[in-house]
């Protein structure tokens, strides 16, 4: 009977939290808003690796994803980047619910063919967009790669972007592990960098990338369940600032 009971109210309290979470699909998008030459840049923290950059009259989506989000409350897209085609940062009917025919796509080897209108940049390549310089850099896994030895983001395939505007250098990682390639990365202001297993870094990774590029503000993106505060710890030697904003 006691048994009855305890199943009864977990039931009830399954139905009345899937009755909270159904009249409150969505959770307000955190921003932060950074000054450049050019006046203010706000950036909006879409969830998992969608983030949206509005700056100069612009706006500039890397990875749109429509999760928990109506993408139709927010503004058009001057500029979509897509880091790879993985179905977390490739969607093609979100691409359309926020793009239009002037919107410039720019995505990486393999998404080729797979979007109307977009430019394929391969790492190392570059192109400007008015005040706005994009340059793609690799992004691919060392250690991690899956039971048949295929890596989960080979080298060659997957795009970084380093977004050059007034005056500042924002680097989103796409998913990659720590790469030497980083060391490469010169006076970047503003970097994201992404975190969890099997298929990107763990908190040590994550610090040793961090220690590796040097930026002024980090954001941990596309992390899960685990809580990225322990990198305050991992990184309190160094002048970065962690910033942790809701990617989910
Ligand atoms: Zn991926
Ligand atoms: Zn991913």
């Amino acid at each position: 009977m006691k048994k009855r009971v305890i199943i009864f109210s977990l039931v009830l309290f399954a139905c009345l939290s899937g009755n909270i979470k159904a009249e409150n699909p969505t959770k307000p998008i955190e921003k932060d808003t950074l000054k450049t030459e050019l006046g203010n840049m706000v950036i909006s923290f879409i969830g998992h690796a969608t983030l949206l950059i509005e700056a100069g009259h612009k706006a500039v989506y890397i990875d749109p994803i429509a999760q928990n989000i109506d993408f139709k409350t927010l503004p058009k897209a001057d500029i979509i980047l897509i880091t790879h085609e993985h179905n977390d940062h490739l969607s093609t009917s979100s691409i359309e619910l926020i793009a239009n025919p002037e919107t410039k796509i720019i995505a990486n080897k393999s998404a080729q063919g797979l979007i109307k209108n977009a430019q394929i940049l391969l790492n190392g390549e570059s192109k400007t967009f008015g005040d706005f310089k994009i340059e793609a850099v690799p992004a691919y896994n060392i250690v991690n790669v899956g039971g048949d030895g295929i890596s989960y983001h080979p080298k060659g395939n997957g795009n970084g972007y380093v977004i050059n505007f007034g005056g500042k250098r924002i680097y989103m990682a796409g998913d990659t592990e720590i790469i030497p390639e980083m060391a490469n990365l010169k006076h970047i202001d503003i970097a994201f960098l992404p975190l969890g297993l099997p298929y990107l870094m763990t908190f040590q990774m994550f610090a040793d990338a961090a220690r590796r590029i040097m930026p002024d503000i980090l954001y941990p993106y596309h992390f899960d369940n685990k809580n990225p505060r322990v990198l305050n710890d991992l990184l309190k030697d160094t002048p970065i600032k962690i910033r942790i904003k809701r990617m989910q």
